[in-house]
């Protein structure tokens, strides 16, 4: 069977999750500290901040600006539900907007018609790795004075105009779920150029905390620690940050290996008049998280018919990123502006085998499943 995704964990890793093992070592303790400081700097932000999700670090990016009860924030519906679940767990209330076609990316008409008084912030996802214009949504959040927050969730290591993802972001979340390229396990980090925001996220990460474990352990005095507001435990733990670390040092060779075989795929599908491959601007640099297609009219099957012949052949795929508002858990809610593109790509996409050490003849008998089918 070849599965649709998979992690990479190397001898390298093993031996940081045993040698930390072995150590004295704590939740949010030195190697998260210094993964922190090496993930701030692969990506030239000021600040980084573990947490112990992508969901968790979107809910306390969001309280920590402020947002709760009344407060309106736009996001896609097409999205991994923990986008919009993070907006609730916060207090507030998610709206959705449409994506264009091509991109899967939130629309800027859309998010625009979208907007109302009590709208407080875009959440921009990058989805399935692609960078979304960030230019253009910072003119947007400007024009309609709210905060931009960026899931980032799929986008380590892509770029935009050169600059990777995060690196000049506000604040951004980007998530380590073993689904994504880095992965620690479970995991998740917080980017921001902010020193007050990122003190705060800090706090509430573990409680609102005065101080962390890490800083009163290594104080070298007896130091009483206080808990100024409600917090959360969303820390990470050594062990995760070991394996992060390591992890980080792979990135750019996990980004060029999945860029071969996306563009493998892209090169093989393009021209078949059932297929639409991923749309790849020249001025950008796509991580290939997610090798995502959609069946255009001109299919011979339908997606959930496709997905079940795939598996006959022994190959798993799934179906493309959801539309958030056609879940049980949100459809009752009103929307307040038309989703038609969301709901195309939900009915039609389907998402590729992609990962690290995908062999290349398995890669050929996926295409060739694809093209024999669609
Ligand atoms: C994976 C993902 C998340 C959630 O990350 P977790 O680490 O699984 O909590 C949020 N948003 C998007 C777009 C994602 O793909």
């Amino acid at each position: 069977m070849i599965p649709v995704s998979r992690p990479w964990f190397g001898a390298e890793e093993e031996s940081a999750v045993v040698a930390t093992l072995r150590s004295r070592w704590v939740a949010e303790g030195p190697r998260v500290a210094e993964f922190e400081k090496a993930f701030a700097a692969y990506l030239g932000q000021a600040q980084a901040i573990a947490v112990s999700s992508g969901t968790t670090g979107l809910h306390l990016a969001l309280q920590a600006l402020g947002l709760g009860p009344g407060d309106e924030v736009i996001v896609p519906s097409l999205s991994f539900i923990a986008t919009a679940n993070s907006v609730v767990h916060a207090g507030a209330t998610p709206v959705f907007a449409d994506v264009d076609l091509a991109t899967y990316n939130l629309s800027v008409a859309s998010a625009e018609a979208a907007l109302s008084s009590r709208t407080r912030a875009i959440l921009l996802v990058h989805q399935a790795g692609l960078p979304a214009d960030l230019d253009a949504f910072l003119a947007l959040a400007a024009r309609a004075g709210v905060t931009l927050v960026e899931d980032a969730a799929c986008a380590i290591g892509s770029r935009l105009r050169g600059r990777l993802v995060g690196g000049d972001s506000a604040i951004a979340v980007f998530s380590f779920h073993p689904r994504k390229l880095l992965t620690t396990g479970e995991g998740g980090m917080i980017v921001t150029s902010d020193a007050t925001l990122a003190a705060r996220l800090r706090s509430l990460r573990n409680h609102g905390v005065s101080m962390s474990a890490y800083d009163r352990h290594a104080a070298g005095a007896a130091v009483i620690e206080s808990y100024g507001t409600i917090g959360y435990n969303f820390r990470m733990t050594d062990l995760q940050g070991a394996v992060g670390l390591v992890q980080l040092g792979r990135i750019e060779d996990f980004v060029t290996r999945r860029i071969e075989l996306g563009e493998r795929y892209t090169r093989a599908l393009t021209g078949h008049p059932g297929i639409a491959v991923p749309s790849v601007a020249p001025d950008v640099r796509f991580n290939y998280q997610t090798y995502q297609v959609r069946l255009t009219e001109k299919s011979r099957i339908a997606r959930d018919a496709l997905m079940r012949a795939f598996l006959e052949e022994g190959i798993s795929t799934r179906r493309g990123i959801m539309a958030s508002h056609r879940e049980p858990s949100y459809r009752e809610r009103p929307l307040r502006v038309p989703l038609p593109a969301t709901e195309t790509a939900d009915r039609d996409a389907i998402v590729l085998p992609l990962y690290h050490d995908l062999e290349p003849h398995d890669q050929d008998r996926v295409i060739k499943t694809a093209l024999e089918l669609v």
